[in-house]
């Protein structure tokens, strides 16, 4: 058995979780691990859609590319009597959505994609209440809210909003002190 390697000095804790954050679900029963504890971005989305799919009122998505080892999944845990189950479905962009969730609580995990060409798309949008940050690394505060002409709750002014897509423009950004 290998000696437990000691914490160096000065560590800081993201630095420690740099191998990736858990993402796991109610039951457990899914354990994943991201490619490391800096996502592309973290996005609260308003659409229909996503208010559906979290069965609440908006749907959190963070971004991680799609790397060796991450996405696509293991094969073996999507097969038949694997732990992770797949939904798939065309997105109105033309795409097709990869929507996998834990075949026994039914959570849902992330999300991928393929573009019309065949190839995957450059982010995998991992469901935020799935990912276990037990040393807060992950950077909530600079989450955009999406498709907020469909929210059902009051929009903060401190919050980065935009109608749709990001590509579309900015409804609100707050001015920064
Ligand atoms: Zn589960
Ligand atoms: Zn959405």
């Amino acid at each position: 058995m290998a000696e437990p390697t000691p914490t160096p000095a000065g560590a800081s804790p993201s630095a420690a979780a740099d191998e990736g954050l858990v993402i796991t679900c109610q039951c457990g029963g899914v354990r994943l691990r991201t490619p490391n504890a800096t996502p592309l971005g973290i996005c609260h989305c308003h659409c229909t859609e996503c208010r559906r799919q979290s069965a609440s009122a908006f749907g959190t998505s963070v971004y991680w590319a799609p790397t060796e080892g991450f996405y696509p999944l293991d094969p073996a845990l999507t097969a038949p009597g694997g732990p992770i189950g797949t939904i798939t479905r065309p997105a109105d962009s033309g795409n097709t959505m990869y929507c996998y969730f834990c075949r026994g609580c039914g959570v849902r995990l992330l999300h991928a994609a393929t573009l019309p060409d065949g190839s995957i798309r450059p982010t995998v949008s991992v469901k935020g209440g799935a990912i276990e940050d037990p040393d807060g690394v992950l950077d909530w505060a600079s989450a955009k809210h999406i498709f907020v002409r469909s929210a059902v709750i009051p929009l903060s002014p401190t919050w980065e909003t935009y109608d749709t897509t990001i590509a579309a423009g900015p409804r609100h950004v707050p001015t920064k002190e």
